[in-house]
């Protein structure tokens, strides 16, 4: 079946939003095997909005709708989706009960334009909004689905998952299923020539290869009539990548990202961290605490940004630092040690670099990186040339810090080699 998106509303037209609705919208169709051949964007404008649903409708099946749900005199969409389906509104009283009780819960006045709310079409599905006042709609009619959900991402999303999933699976005479193989520490170019004859002769399932900051995940999908029958399908292909991949495979769950698989392995083999972080700032910190449960193995961070904290809080020596320069392969040794010594942490990592767009030179140009990761004792240090901004530097030395403690402290326990290039 096909798909079509439309976002609604004049901020984004403006680029004072940014249209995450859609990226989300779109990978999650794409999962679910729906294609999509257009997306639209329009204003909060009755015209243009009625002309952009009826093309829509002309050339695919179902229509994702977000946007302009409110209770204000610009949010139009309610309306014209009815008129260009042929329905009125009435007033739904379960809708009305719902908005009622949200706004009293919250101590909230209700003003009269929140009835505007509970009007629905005719013959629709209302979707339940537990994150807002505007309800779901869903209309169809001969083979066509018109689905409006609300603007904010925070009501959407649960909304899609909960509600409109299951509406589109019903839809779907084949089921898809997909799962992706994450990767670290092989770049791009070099996972695709790793599958290449797999994706030359692919039917189904197929490969797809993502490439993010310093991963690669490759995603396998397959369709069939059945969800048992799919799996069937990814199963052997999931195998062969990991196979070819290895240990650089770091999952294949699509809930897990590179930072929990980290936190996973510190937590399996009860190791504590600490990082000491100069050009990245707190990123790698950061990244870490985005795991819940972080807290029984992440005892803190060093922020050294000057010589001097590197000095004072991390020990390393100033003659150290005049002789090698605080971007170097001992400065980032110097640092992890450090953090050893002064945290007592099983393992501690050293991050120094120059992020740019100042400060480089012909022998250490921007984009260079030394990071240094130390687990009991046993000091890795790695030189790396990333390219790009100040702000893509950072997020590819973050990435790159976490690929090589997991590669560290796999190596540390087992006989696992990865290639990288140590210094
Ligand atoms: P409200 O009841 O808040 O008016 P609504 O359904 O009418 O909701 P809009 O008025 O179109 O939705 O947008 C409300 C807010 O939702 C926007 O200010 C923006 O923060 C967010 N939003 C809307 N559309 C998108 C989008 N396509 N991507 C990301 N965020 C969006
Ligand atoms: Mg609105």
């Amino acid at each position: 079946m096909v798909v079509e998106l439309i976002s609604v509303g004049t901020e984004i037209l403006l680029g004072n939003i940014v249209n995450t609705n859609a990226a989300y919208l779109s990978e999650k169709c794409a999962g679910l095997g729906l294609a999509c051949y257009y997306q639209d964007v329009v204003g909060d404008n009755e015209g243009r909005l009625y002309e952009t649903i009826r093309t829509a409708l002309s050339r695919a099946d179902i229509l994702l709708i977000s946007g302009g749900l409110g209770p204000t005199q610009d949010d139009l969409t309610k309306e014209v989706a009815a008129k260009v389906m042929g329905k009125s509104l009435y007033l739904h009283e379960e809708s009305k009960t719902a908005i009622r009780t949200f706004f009293e819960k919250r101590g909230l006045e209700i003003t009269d334009n929140n009835w505007k709310q509970a009007m629905v079409p005719e013959d629709c599905i209302v979707v339940n909004n537990p994150n807002g006042t505007a309800p779901g709609i869903i209309m169809a009619e001969n083979g066509k689905h018109v689905v409006l959900m609300p603007g904010p991402p925070n009501e959407l999303i649960p909304m899609f998952e909960t509600s409109i999933i299951p509406y589109l699976a019903k839809l779907q005479d084949s089921v898809i299923y997909s799962q992706t193989v994450k990767i670290c520490g092989v770049g791009e170019s070099k996972a695709e020539t790793m599958v290449k004859d797999l994706i030359d002769g692919q039917t189904n399932p197929t490969i797809a290869t993502y490439a993010k900051t310093g991963e690669v995940h490759l995603r396998v999908t397959a369709g069939a009539e059945n969800e048992k029958a799919a799996k069937k399908l990814v199963k052997p292909m999931v195998k062969e990548l990991k196979g070819r991949f290895g240990s650089h495979v770091y999952t294949t769950d699509d809930e897990v990202t590179l930072e929990k698989a980290v936190v996973d392995l510190l937590l399996a083999n009860k190791l504590s961290l600490v990082t000491a972080e100069s050009c990245t700032g707190g990123m790698l910190a950061a990244r870490l605490v985005n795991v819940s449960g972080v807290s029984d193995v992440f005892k803190g961070g060093f922020v050294t940004y000057s010589n001097k904290a590197k000095r004072r809080l991390l020990g390393v020596k100033k003659s150290l630092l005049a002789k090698h320069g605080a971007v170097s392969e001992e400065t980032a040794r110097e640092m992890a040690k450090g953090a050893a010594l002064v945290s007592k942490a099983d393992v501690t990592v050293g991050i120094t670099g120059i992020a740019g767009p100042d400060g480089g030179t012909a022998q250490k140009p921007v984009g260079l990186v030394y990071i240094a990761c130390d687990v009991r004792g046993n000091i890795s240090v790695r030189e790396y040339h990333f390219s790009g901004g100040r702000a893509k530097i950072r997020e590819n030395t973050v990435s790159a810090a976490l690929t090589m403690l997991r590669e560290c402290i796999l190596q540390y326990y087992s006989e696992v080699t990865f290639g990288g290039k140590e210094k």
